[in-house]
């Protein structure tokens, strides 16, 4: 069966590694195609470093609206080909094909975004900041930057980082999830008919060696990562003690409250389709449900239904809304936290355990399961489940679901339903997480702005997205100028 190359300095080059690791459709367990993944894929980051260090030399040289032309060219070919790269995330990452488009669409929002570079890269001039002297500052690219992402939004997520840093004059390496790399494959087709400079963007397979090689190697300036918060830390650790600027958002467990004043049929369908949206396996999945107040056996019984109607199969099936968790050991790690969630105490209203999909019997399906009073000082309620499974918890007050929400050690996202204006604002001015939601399931932010992750859902300080992304990918120089009257000839 074929090994997947990487994309160096604009060619298709076998990897120095032999051995390789199976890309499976994990909702039949076949093989779609091979990976390398192994030790020797370091020397497959080298050749990598070389070519996009030499690109870069001419590249920050090329006018700002030259370099965002390209961007223009990929946005319509990834429209024209969203259909086709679409069903490859369905195939190897498992979601829905619905929601394979919709990720698609957000990746090409953040290309429509980069394309702003020339204003969003334009600075500051200060005029006779003290007599005869004008001050002025000019963001300049930093050089190879690499970037290191999950398994969860194949297609969205290099699009955070890859438009903003090559708009803003630096040059590129991916390394993609090990698990789902067909859809940067054929993305990189794509990118390959944009005739942008040999070096400009690559692509290098691998797990952690080829990880390690971009940290430790001195041509690489900067970082973004993209996983679980364990190898998010240690990448923030092992990239800025090498001097390389480092954004690495990790994982999450995020807490939604619900009013006795939410409206009740729509906050029911919001909340459903976060918790089990992906199959649980969204950074922004909601897992904790806070029901405050003495409407809870409405809201619940408004959950559970709602829950029960999501079909569950394979994503490239007419009507399916879920599809499967990634892996086989991702679907018993978290059949096991079902199982200790009810060992702590709670009681099974939804069992999605042992699912089995006609036609598709070896897949890792779930079904959607709902957990009800979890145990405030259990590991469910803390660990992140990244599966389809909701937990429900009571509470008397928003003051005390607010402080539940804050003793969360993680920060990516928290949300209230309500129909009060000042509850809303006492929660987005309470809550301690860099993604609020009012009557929003997921709050993920549009790629105007940036992807706020705080706490242990992100080590560094500027996020992907929008203008952070520009602040990441560039310096600042400031130049103060002297130009006094009696040094200047007179023509
Ligand atoms: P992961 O951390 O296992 O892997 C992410 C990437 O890191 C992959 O490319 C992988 O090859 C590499 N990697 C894995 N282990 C490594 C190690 N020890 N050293 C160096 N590199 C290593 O994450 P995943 O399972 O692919 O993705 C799911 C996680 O990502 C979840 O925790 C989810 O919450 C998180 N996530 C966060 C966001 C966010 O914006 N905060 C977005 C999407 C996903």
């Amino acid at each position: 069966m074929e090994v997947l190359k990487n994309y160096i300095g604009r060619s298709w080059i076998d990897s120095n590694e032999k051995e390789t690791r199976n890309v499976v459709n994990p909702a039949n367990q076949e093989v779609l195609t091979r990976v390398p993944y192994g030790t020797r894929t370091g020397s497959d980051v080298a050749a990598a470093v070389k070519a996009a260090g030499e690109a870069f030399g001419e590249w920050q040289q090329v006018p700002v609206m030259r370099r965002v032309q390209p961007l223009y060219r990929l946005k319509h070919l990834l429209e024209e080909h969203v259909e086709e790269i679409a069903r490859l995330i369905t195939l190897e990452c498992g979601k829905s094909y619905a929601e394979s488009v919709a990720e698609m669409q957000r990746g090409i929002e953040n290309v429509e975004t980069a394309c702003a570079t020339p204003t969003l890269m334009q600075s500051e001039f200060s005029e006779n900041i003290t007599s005869g002297i004008d001050e002025f500052m000019i963001r300049q690219p930093l050089g190879v930057c690499a970037c290191v992402s999950p398994f969860n939004f194949p297609g969205m997520i290099p699009f955070w980082f890859l438009p903003y840093a090559i708009a803003t004059g630096n040059s590129f390496i991916l390394k993609p999830s090990e698990k789902v790399p067909l859809t940067m494959m054929k993305v990189f087709e794509l990118i390959d008919q944009l005739d942008l400079p040999a070096g400009l963007i690559n692509l290098v397979h691998g797990g952690k060696e080829s990880v390690d090689a971009l940290l430790d190697h001195p041509d690489v300036k900067a970082v973004s990562f993209v996983g679980s918060t364990p190898v998010a830390r240690y990448i923030y650790q092992r990239g800025t003690a090498g001097g390389k600027r480092v954004q690495a958002q990790g994982g999450a467990k995020n807490p939604l409250i619900v009013m006795p004043d939410a409206e009740l049929e729509m906050t029911a369908k919001i909340i459903v389709d976060s918790v089990y949206g992906c199959a649980g396996q969204r950074c922004l999945a909601a897992s904790n449900i806070v029901l405050v107040g003495d409407s809870n056996r409405t809201v619940k019984e408004a959950l559970v239904e709602a829950a029960k109607n999501k079909t569950t199969g394979f994503g490239l099936d007419e009507g399916v809304e879920m599809g499967p968790v990634i892996t086989p050991e991702s679907k018993a790690r978290i059949e096991k936290l079902i199982d200790k969630g009810i060992e702590e105490g709670a009681s099974l209203l939804l069992d999605g355990r042992g699912a089995t999909i006609s036609g598709y019997d070896a897949g890792n399906f779930i079904k959607p399961t709902v957990l009800d009073n979890v145990a405030l000082d259990g590991e469910v309620i803390k660990t992140e489940i990244f599966g389809p499974v909701m937990s429900l918890i009571s509470m008397d007050t928003i003051d005390q679901a607010i402080d539940f929400v804050n003793e969360n050690k993680f920060g990516n996202m928290a949300c209230l339903f309500t129909s009060s204006g000042l509850n809303a604002r006492t929660f987005r001015n309470r809550a301690n997480a860099g993604n609020i939601g009012v009557n929003i399931g997921v709050a993920a932010p549009m790629a105007q702005f940036p992807f706020s992750g705080w706490n242990d859902s992100f080590f560094g300080d500027l996020h992907g997205q929008g203008r952070h992304a520009i602040e990441f990918f560039t310096q600042t120089k400031v130049v103060i100028e002297r130009w006094p009257k009696e040094w200047t000839r007179k023509f």
